[in-house]
């Protein structure tokens, strides 16, 4: 049973207390971090979300509270009134912003008792993750969790008065609305009042951004739960933020000045960071050329080159089929001596990853064209003289290649290049690197289907100077849309959108979307661009994503209050959970449970 408060009232938070305040009362209030009983004197960690103060229980300065205070156990929340006195020399604790002084408590107020909890609250301890979601209310009292949260929360303030600033308005947009398409399956809504009819809940808002556009609101943002209903990866959840951004009258330097700045504020309001802007930028083509991915981590080089061109007449056979079949062979140059246990040890990394394997070739100490490796005698006067002018190979280096359709060759040795990134430390620590990325694909052609899609989504504008292509050779349109990649994560993606009716419905055609499906599913939006459409643009940043980075977390799970599991299930309230049958019948919905 916990005591009352009473008339008390908290004079500053535990983790506040500053020396300044030596001889002065307060009355803090918080949890039990940790119990010492020192036989005469008992010591109390007290903690609240600003930190931890030590509060000294003597006989001597108060018998009662001392008394009372050998019941305190860990997570017992009190009320402590005392006098903030320094500690004695050679106490100190420099690892406490309060490590100097210490409260001598005349008062304590036991307001609840806790039960022994399931795992350690002040220790950097592992823990299984089912056991902190479940009990998130705990795991969220860990200063780590602590402090990323007022990281988000910090992120989240500095955001909104930089949007405030540029003139942009935080309008709300609905939850319960009509599928909007961003490659997502959706989270239905049943309709009560509608039998058999459903809401979908929104993937993003960006019908409704363009609609405030049609609208005239010119600048829009808003911190937004979206919500998809994907087989989770790692930093995936099926509700998540975004950080939604539209505006008229501009186009995408605009769009790059804008954030840029948004970001430089960001990394200065939070980590006291001042980011060089302009960012880099980098076609998609390039992108995918040099780091093969649209998503590089450029804070390391470790370029990929394609040398198909210079084995074009490759007499070894695995390249020369590859060749022939369309494939391509591309070559990474690693400025180390491995050994031929570390060649084997990646060839066996790559085919874990599903790559056929990587060839390769050693540079003697005499430099290049002195080589060696299993493929060096497959390498003619004529291919060694192609491959130096390509790669430019050192003394003692090691050049890998990896032959195979360009979709493989480009996500495995992508993948290769960011293992001996790491493996071979060239990342920097502490480094935030942005690049944009730029000039996307309009469509991708999906082999399975027979048909194109939007790449981004399909209300992206093409570039004017393709739009003719896209009757002739649609996989060669480009379009105004952008990537904002930080350390080799999409953070933020987005595009100039079309703002003309005949467009629109061109491009849906293109994507397989007749007339009739069209108006059924866009209508509104079909219908609102024949009133005023202005030119209009914008960008959706995954906020979760960004805090993460920010905080130096492993998972968006550790920056979001109340995440799910892989599962998209919720260990705590255990949701998603069976409804009554009164309710299915309310919604006219009948549950077909699998036999
Ligand atoms: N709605 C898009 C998304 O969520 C972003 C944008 O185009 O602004 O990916």
């Amino acid at each position: 049973m916990g005591e009352d408060l009473g008339n008390l009232k908290r004079s500053c938070y535990c983790g506040d207390v500053r020396r300044e305040q030596i001889g002065e009362e307060v009355t803090l209030m918080g949890w039990v971090n940790r119990r010492r009983d020192l036989g005469g004197v008992v010591f109390i960690d007290l903690r609240d979300r600003e930190g931890i103060v030590q509060v000294v229980f003597n006989p001597a300065f108060n018998l009662q509270a001392h008394q009372k205070a050998s019941a305190l156990r860990n997570e017992y929340v009190i009320a402590v009134k005392g006098k903030v006195i320094d500690r004695p020399q050679g106490t100190e604790n420099p690892d406490l912003k309060t490590g100097q002084l210490e409260v001598q408590a005349g008062e304590l107020i036991i307001l609840s008792e806790s039960n022994p909890v399931p795992f350690a609250i002040d220790e950097e301890a592992e823990v299984a993750e089912s056991l902190r979601l479940k009990y998130r209310y705990l795991d969220l009292r860990r200063a780590k969790m602590q402090r990323n949260l007022m990281l988000r929360d910090r992120a989240a303030q500095s955001v909104r008065s930089y949007l405030h600033h540029q003139g942009f308005l935080e309008i709300e947009t609905p939850f319960l609305t009509k599928s909007t398409p961003e490659g997502a399956r959706d989270y239905l809504v049943p309709s009560r009042v509608n039998p058999g009819q459903f809401y979908a809940l929104p993937q993003s808002p960006q019908l409704f951004k363009q609609l405030l556009m049609i609208a005239g609101f010119d600048r829009y943002f808003q911190l937004v739960k979206c919500f998809r209903d994907e087989d989770l990866r790692a930093d995936r959840q099926p509700e998540f933020t975004q950080i939604d951004i539209e505006m008229s009258f501009i186009d995408r330097e605009d769009v790059y000045a804008i954030m840029e700045g948004m970001m430089k504020k960001l990394f200065q309001d939070t980590l006291g960071l001042s980011l060089a802007t302009p960012f880099p930028r980098l076609t998609y083509e390039e992108s995918m050329a040099r780091y093969g991915a649209d998503n590089p981590d450029v804070r390391f080089g470790l370029e990929m080159t394609d040398v198909s061109k210079a084995l074009g007449n490759t007499t070894f056979k695995v390249f020369a089929d590859t060749l022939q079949r369309g494939g391509i062979v591309k070559a990474l140059k690693v400025q180390k001596d491995f050994s031929r246990k570390d060649l084997d040890d990646l060839n066996e990394f790559s085919r874990e990853l599903g790559a056929k394997g990587l060839a390769w070739l050693r540079v003697g100490p005499e430099g290049w064209p002195n080589i060696s490796g299993p493929l060096a005698k497959f390498m003619t006067e004529e291919e060694r003289l192609a491959l130096g002018i390509a790669l430019n190979p050192g003394p003692g280096e090691i050049l890998l290649f990896m032959a195979d359709s360009p979709k493989a060759v480009n996500d495995l040795m992508g993948r290769v290049r960011l293992h001996l990134g790491k493996k071979l430390n060239l990342i920097p620590p502490g480094l935030f690197q942005f690049v944009w990325i730029t000039d996307f694909p309009l469509l991708d052609y999906d082999e399975a289907e027979g048909r194109y899609t939007a790449k981004h989504h399909p209300f992206t504008s093409p570039m004017d100077e393709d739009l003719p292509l896209l009757a002739t050779d649609p996989a060669q349109v480009r379009a105004k849309a952008y990537d904002l990649v930080l350390n080799g994560s999409e953070v933020g993606g987005g595009s100039l959108r079309i703002y003309r009716r005949e467009v629109q419905s061109l491009l849906f055609s293109k994507l397989g979307i007749g007339e009739a499906e069209a108006k059924e599913k866009f209508g509104f939006l079909l219908e609102a661009l024949e009133y005023g459409a202005p030119p209009h643009g914008g960008i959706a940043f995954g906020f979760d994503r960004l805090v993460m980075i920010l905080a130096g977390a492993e998972s968006i799970r550790d920056v979001i209050a109340f995440p799910k599991t892989q599962k998209a299930t919720d260990p705590m309230t255990e949701a998603p959970s069976a409804v009554d049958s009164r309710q299915l019948a309310e919604l006219s919905l009948r549950v077909m449970v699998p036999k």
